[in-house]
C-alpha cells in the first residue's frame, strides 16, 4: 500500500482525479505557551494535493492557505456556517466540474480525502464531544471512557458507522433537548462535502497519537521504573541526555536533556520530531539498563508496531500482525502500567482499521502540515501587528507563496553540494584511486586532475551526508536490510559519485531494536542516480564497541 488509493476508501474512487487533503489547526498568537488561554487564537485551515511526488511532498510550497479566521467566531452555527461554507462550495466544484486548462484541453477532476489535524480539533469539526476524559471518547467506535481499562482481549467495541451516525444525528435533530448521543453533539460543518463523512474522513494522526502521546508516557515510565529499580539515578539520567551524542542526520531533531525537575512533573518536553528521535534511540542511549527493565517489554512491542505504522509501502499482509501487536500492547498497559491508561492507547490501537481503509498514515499525518504551520506561527509572534491578525498573517503567507512558486526550484529536481573543497588526484589515498582508474581509466587518475570533494549532496531533496549510512536493497523472504556508508561524495567532470563501503548486516540485536553491521571493506562507486528506494540516511552508533543502525521504519520491497 503506497497511499490512499490503496486503502478500502481509495479504490473506489475515480482513478483520473487528484487527490486534495486538508489539514486544521489552532495557532496562539500572543501567548507562546499555547494557544488556549489566548483571545487572539486563530484557527487555520490548509490544503495539499496528495498525488503530488513523495520528494516534494513535505515541501512547504506545496501546502496552501484555505482560510485563516479568529477561534472565537467559530462559537455558534451560523459562525462556522459561514466560515466552512465557501471552502465546501470550491471543494465540490473542484470533485464535480474540475478545473479546465485551456492548454492541455482538459478538464482536471479533484477528490477530497481527508481532514488532517490533532484528536481535539478533528472531534470539533466532527461534531464529536470534544473531552478525552469522560463518555464516548472515541470518533471511531464506541468506546466509553470507562471501558478503556478492559483489555481486548476480552471486548470488541461497536463500529461506529455512517449508517448509524446518520440516525444518531436524526434523533439529536427530534430531541433538541438532548445534547449529545454517543459522543455526537450534532453534524459536522463539513457535511455537505461530497466524500466526507464524519466516521471515515478524520483519521487517527500518529504525530499527536504517537509522538506526542504514547511514546513520551513509555519514555517516562521506563525511567521511573529505572530510577525505582535503582539502575540509575535522576541526576545520572539528566548527565546522560544531555552527553549523549546524536548522529549528524539525527542531531536536526537532537532532543532536549531530560533534566531532573522534567522527571519529578513526569514530563518529555520538546518538538514531536524530538520527542520521537528519543524514542527510537532510546535503547541505544540507556543500552546497559533496558534489559532490566520491566516496561522495555511494551517498548518492544509498541517499537514493532509503530515501525510498521510509519513505514511507506505497507503490505496488506502485515495487518493480522499489526493487530496482534496493538492487542497486546494495550493489555500490557492495563496490567503493568493502570494508571497510565490515557484515551490515544485506545487510539492507538486502531491504526489497523484506519490503514485498511485510507493507506499509509504518513500520507496523512501532522508532520507533513508542521513547517508550514511553525513558519505561520512564527510570522503571527513575530510582526507585533495585533489589528486585523488574520488578514496580515493571509497576506504574508500568500505573498511568500507566490515567491516559493516563482523560484525555479520548485517542484524541480536539482543537486546541492555542500562542504566542497578541491583536491588532486595525489592527494586521494591509492585504494580509492584504483577505484577511479577502473571506472574512468588510467588518464583521469595519471593527469593529476582536480576534483571536488564535499561532506554532503542534495540530491532530489534526498541528503547524502558524508559518513551516513544508506539501504540500497532488501535480502531474502525476511527482507534484511542491507547498508553501504559513504566515504566521500566526489564530483569529477560534472558527475557526482559516492565512495562507499559495502557494509555486512550481521544480526538484529532486538535489546537496541538495531542491527549490527560492520564493515566488509569493499569499496564502489555509486552515482546518486542508482539509488532507488529508501532514500532516508542513518546515522551509525557504536554500543560496546559494535556500530548499529537504528532504522526509523519497517522498510519492505516496492512489489
Ligand atoms: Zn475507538
Amino acid at each position: 500500500m503506497f497511499s490512499f488509493r490503496n486503502g478500502s476508501r481509495g479504490e473506489n474512487i475515480n482513478k483520473k482525479t487528484f487527490l486534495i487533503q486538508l489539514y486544521v489547526d489552532g495557532i496562539g498568537v500572543t501567548n507562546p505557551i499555547g494557544p488556549k488561554k489566548d483571545q487572539h487564537k486563530l484557527t487555520v485551515i490548509y490544503f495539499t494535493l496528495e498525488d503530488i511526488p513523495e520528494l516534494f511532498r513535505s515541501i512547504l510550497q506545496c501546502i496552501n492557505l484555505v482560510t485563516i479566521c479568529y477561534t472565537k467566531y467559530l462559537n455558534d452555527d451560523t459562525k462556522i456556517k459561514k466560515i466552512y461554507e465557501p471552502i465546501i462550495n470550491d471543494l465540490n466544484d473542484l470533485q464535480s466540474t474540475g478545473l479546465i486548462i485551456n492548454t492541455f484541453n482538459s478538464q482536471i477532476l479533484f477528490t477530497f480525502t481527508n481532514v488532517a489535524g490533532d484528536n481535539l480539533a478533528l472531534h470539533e469539526l466532527g461534531g464529536f464531544q470534544q473531552s478525552f476524559n469522560s463518555g464516548y471518547i472515541c470518533r471511531r467506535c464506541l468506546i466509553t471512557y470507562g471501558n478503556r481499562l478492559i483489555p481486548l482481549t476480552d471486548i470488541y467495541f461497536i463500529q461506529r458507522t455512517e449508517a448509524q451516525h446518520q440516525r444518531v444525528l436524526k434523533s439529536l435533530e427530534n430531541n433538541p433537548q438532548v445534547k449529545s448521543i454517543f459522543g455526537v453533539s450534532g453534524p459536522s460543518a463539513l457535511n455537505d462535502l461530497h466524500n466526507f463523512n464524519s466516521t471515515l474522513s478524520l483519521p487517527a494522526d500518529c504525530m499527536h497519537d504517537f509522538f506526542e502521546g504514547v511514546c513520551p508516557l513509555i519514555i517516562m515510565a521506563m525511567l521511573k521504573e529505572a530510577s525505582r529499580s535503582r539502575l540509575i539515578t535522576f541526576g545520572a539520567i539528566q548527565t546522560r541526555t544531555e552527553n549523549f551524542v546524536y548522529g549528524e542526520l539525527d542531531g536536526s531533531n537532537k532532543p532536549p536533556s531530560i533534566q531532573v525537575k522534567h522527571l519529578t512533573n513526569e514530563r518529555i518536553t520538546g518538538t514531536a520530531a524530538q520527542k520521537y528521535c528519543l524514542f527510537r534511540l532510546f535503547p541505544i542511549i540507556f543500552s546497559d539498563i533496558v534489559e532490566h527493565l520491566e516496561l522495555f517489554k511494551i517498548y518492544l512491542v509498541l517499537r514493532e508496531l509503530l515501525d510498521m505504522i510509519l513505514a511507506v509501502p505497507q503490505r496488506k499482509s502485515w495487518i493480522p500482525y499489526m493487530e496482534t501487536l496493538s492487542i497486546n500492547f494495550q493489555s500490557m498497559m492495563i496490567e503493568m502500567l493502570p494508571e497510565k491508561i490515557i484515551t490515544k492507547i485506545h487510539f492507538v490501537t486502531e491504526y489497523t482499521r484506519v490503514i485498511e481503509e485510507n493507506g499509509p498514515p504518513v500520507k496523512y499525518w501532522c508532520m507533513r502540515f508542521e513547517g508550514a504551520h511553525l513558519y505561520f506561527k512564527k510570522v503571527a509572534m513575530q510582526s507585533y501587528n495585533f489589528k486585523n491578525i488574520p488578514k496580515t498573517r493571509a497576506k504574508r503567507y500568500q505573498l511568500r507563496q507566490c515567491f516559493l512558486l516563482s523560484k525555479e526550484k520548485f517542484l524541480r529536481t536539482f543537486d546541492e553540494g555542500s562542504g566542497g573543497r578541491m583536491v588532486y588526484m595525489n592527494q586521494i589515498e591509492s585504494k580509492i584511486k584504483n577505484l577511479l582508474n577502473r571506472r574512468y581509466g588510467q588518464q583521469v587518475t595519471d593527469s593529476n586532475q582536480a576534483l571536488m570533494q564535499y561532506s554532503q549532496l542534495i540530491h532530489n531533496h534526498i541528503i547524502y551526508k558524508q559518513n551516513a549510512v544508506y539501504v540500497y536493497d532488501l535480502a531474502h523472504v525476511e527482507e534484511i536490510p542491507l547498508f553501504f556508508q559513504i566515504i566521500y561524495i566526489l564530483k569529477l567532470n560534472h558527475q557526482w559519485l559516492f565512495i562507499v563501503d559495502f557494509l555486512n548486516t550481521e544480526s538484529f540485536i532486538s535489546k537496541l531494536w538495531s542491527y549490527k553491521v560492520s564493515s566488509s571493506g569493499r569499496l564502489e562507486i555509486i552515482s546518486p542516480f542508482d539509488l532507488q528506494f529508501y532514500h532516508k540516511g542513518l546515522d551509525l552508533y557504536e554500543v560496546n564497541h559494535i556500530h548499529v543502525v537504528n532504522l526509523a521504519s519497517r522498510l519492505t520491497k516496492e512489489n
